[in-house]
Parts: structure tokens; C-alpha cells; sequence
């Protein structure tokens, strides 16, 4: 079953999503990725720990500056993309230069904005190393960081050359990060593909105790519709929106609770059931498709429901800021049912209120 090879068309460019095991430990392969002489190579602690080793050895005869962050969000910043130009400019790093991400969302958005940023744009390979990474943040092109006033403020569409997901390197992942990371592959086939959101059914199980093929097959298959989204609207002018089914409460969530809340894929899991419900409250969509919802949110371990002492109101304030609001209306990605989303204008705030308020 090794490697499973997906091509991303964009115009008249493409790049190849590998899926399997050992890929970090193919060090030809992973040679291949860098045809240049130099390399930045940038991870976390976390990660380092557990899988730096084989990547370092496999840009041995390159010129290569390595950064290895501190862990988490807080380092997704103006001033460690600064550290990445630094470490760029000590390489001497040339046009052909390959910045290498080898880590979660975190250190791909930082990567990725740094490899847009150098001499106006340099090749950028994604190494993902958490379950949300390899199905969502390491496909797509979408680089950023954070500024004090909100997340992903500052950033560039940048396509990588090449995205190499080594389904080994989640036996090291936090429990809680790879529920979060399923949260994401659910979102999928409840927005286009039924027949995914059921094998999901049937599947939860063996996901959370990380079979390997089964691992691999959920990535596949994300990584597939998420290919083919960003390929049909690669830039977020239609399709892509529908990528946003369960975010706009879910990053309202996010915010309003601050720091140390429920993680990104939980808080989107909780988003998911509010919008599978309201879309049914607003007669769009069956009791059945919402309630097969937050069953299959639950069986992954996920929340369903907003954390106690969040403030109905200020969500949603939050969600009327929401960047996909045309002039201040509600915006949400809502079904008809399950497996077919819509990007709806103008919802109803007293039936979303009244959500937030149970
Ligand atoms: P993350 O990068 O912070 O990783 C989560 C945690 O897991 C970290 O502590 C990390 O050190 C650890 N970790 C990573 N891989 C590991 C492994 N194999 N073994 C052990 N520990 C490991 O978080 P994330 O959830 O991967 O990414 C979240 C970020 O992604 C956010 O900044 C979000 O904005 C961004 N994102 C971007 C896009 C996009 O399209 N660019 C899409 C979704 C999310
Ligand atoms: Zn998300």
C-alpha cells in the first residue's frame, strides 16, 4: 500500500502529496525534494525530538540552516519569521534555496510564509507531522502568521513543490491532537462525499487506535478532496469557502475563550454540530443527518458542545467580524444535507444566538 502518490493540478503547475510509511526514512527521496544547495530546515522541539534525525541526515551534503522552534501557536510570529530571513541570509540562501517545514500547521504557516517571503518566493516542501497538517494545513498554499490583534493576519498564497506525509510519525502524537486532526477529515465528508462520512462511521474505532491502513486511507481521501478544492478555486474566491464548514463558530470559540481553551479541531468539532443543527432548526436539512453528526463527533472523542461560561453574545459579535462577512451579514457554510454544504448570506442571527445560548 506504499506510497500512495496524489497530484495537486494548479494551472499549468502541480505537485505531488506522497502518503505512507518510512517516507522520512527514504532519504533519496527526500533528497530529491531540495534540487538546490541550500537548505532551511525548520521544525519544533516536539517534533525534533522524535523524527529530526533522518531528515538531517538526508540533507547531510547540503548547506543547511536549522531552526527548531519552541512548540506551539505563540511562535507563529512576525519576529520568528524574522529569525527564518536571518537564518536565509547566514545560508546565503540563492534562488534556489528550499525551506523545509517539518512539523505541524505551526511550523508549516511559518515556513511556508518564509519561503514565499525570501528573494519574493523560493521552493517549500511540507514534512506534516500531525493529522491536521497532513490533511489540511500542508495542502493548499496558504501560509501565515499570527499578529497580537488575530491569527493568520499576515500571510501569502504559496504553493509547496512537494508534500511528503509519513503516516509513522503519528505514533508520537498527543492522543488529544490526533482526535483534533480527525475533526478535520470528518469536516470532508460531511461537506461533499457521504460515503466517506460513512465508512468514517464505521471506522472510528480503528482511527483512534491509529491502524495504520486505515490511518492512511482517512489522509488519502482528505487529502484528495482537499486537492481537489484548492484546484478548482485555488485562491478562496468560491468552492474553497465550503473548507470553512464548522470555523466561523468554531473560531469564534477559539477566540472569545482565549488561551488554553479547546484546540483548533475542537473547537471546529464543536462548530460542525452547531451548524449540522442549526441548518436543521432553519428546515434545510433532517434531524437525522445532524443528530449522525455529533454522534460520529463524540465517537471520535470530540466535544459537541461550547465550553460553560463563553458569552452568547460575544460569539456572536466574533462571528459577525468573521472575515468571510460581506458587509457585516452572517456568513455561514450550512447544509442541505448531509454531505452537501452551502455558503449561505444573511442567516438568521436570532436562530444562531439562540444556539449559542443552550
Ligand atoms: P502544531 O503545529 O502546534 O502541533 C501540535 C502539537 O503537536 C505541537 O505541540 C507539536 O510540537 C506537536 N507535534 C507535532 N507533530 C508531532 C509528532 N509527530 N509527535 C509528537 N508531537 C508532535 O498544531 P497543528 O494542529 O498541526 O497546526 C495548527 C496550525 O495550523 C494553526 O496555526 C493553524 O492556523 C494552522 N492551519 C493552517 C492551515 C492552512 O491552510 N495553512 C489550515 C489549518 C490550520
Ligand atoms: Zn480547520
Amino acid at each position: 500500500m506504499n506510497p500512495r502518490i496524489l497530484d495537486v493540478a494548479l494551472g499549468d503547475r502541480s505537485y505531488s502529496i506522497r502518503i505512507g510509511s518510512a517516507l522520512l526514512r527514504d532519504a533519496e527521496g527526500l533528497r530529491a525534494c531540495a534540487p538546490g544547495r541550500h537548505v532551511l530546515l525548520v521544525t519544533d522541539a516536539n517534533v525534533a525530538t522524535h523524527h529530526l534525525a533522518p531528515v538531517r541526515a538526508a540533507f547531510a551534503g547540503h548547506a543547511v540552516e536549522l531552526v527548531v522552534l519552541p512548540p506551539g501557536e505563540q511562535e507563529k510570529t512576525l519576529a520568528r519569521f524574522g529569525d527564518l530571513m536571518a537564518a536565509l541570509a547566514r545560508l546565503g540562501a540563492s534562488r534556489d534555496a528550499t525551506v523545509v517545514a517539518l512539523g505541524g500547521g505551526v511550523v508549516g504557516d511559518l515556513a511556508g510564509f518564509a519561503a514565499a517571503c525570501w528573494m519574493r518566493g523560493v521552493r517549500f516542501v511540507q514534512l506534516p507531522t500531525t493529522l491536521l497538517a497532513m490533511v489540511d494545513s500542508s495542502v493548499g498554499g496558504k501560509t501565515a502568521v499570527d499578529l497580537p490583534e488575530g491569527k493568520n493576519l499576515v500571510g501569502a498564497f504559496h504553493q509547496p513543490a512537494a508534500v511528503v506525509a509519513d503516516t509513522d510519525v503519528l505514533a508520537t502524537l498527543p492522543d488529544r491532537e490526533l482526535r483534533a486532526g480527525l475533526a478535520e477529515v470528518l469536516k470532508y465528508g460531511a461537506i461533499g462525499d457521504p460515503a466517506f462520512f460513512a465508512w468514517l462511521e464505521t471506522q472510528a474505532p480503528a482511527l483512534l487506535a491509529r491502524d495504520p491502513a486505515v490511518l492512511g486511507e482517512a489522509i488519502a481521501r482528505s487529502c484528495a478532496h482537499k486537492a481537489d478544492v484548492v484546484a478548482r478555486d485555488e485562491t478562496e474566491r468560491g468552492e474553497r469557502a465550503l473548507l470553512n464548514f464548522g470555523h466561523t463558530f468554531g473560531h469564534a470559540i477559539e477566540t472569545v475563550q482565549g488561551y488554553g481553551g479547546l484546540l483548533h479541531g475542537e473547537a471546529v468539532a464543536v462548530g460542525m454540530r452547531l451548524a449540522a443543527d442549526l441548518s436543521h432548526r432553519l428546515g434545510r436539512a433532517s434531524a437525522d443527518d445532524a443528530q449522525r453528526l455529533a454522534e460520529l463527533v463524540e465517537a471520535f472523542g470530540l466535544p459537541t458542545r461550547i465550553p460553560p461560561g463563553l458569552d452568547p453574545d460575544a460569539l456572536l459579535a466574533r462571528m459577525r467580524l468573521d472575515k468571510k462577512n460581506l458587509s457585516g451579514r452572517l456568513r455561514l457554510v450550512l447544509w442541505r444535507a448531509l454531505g452537501r454544504a452551502d455558503l449561505v448570506d444573511g442567516v438568521d442571527e436570532a436562530a444562531v444566538r439562540a444556539l449559542l445560548a443552550e
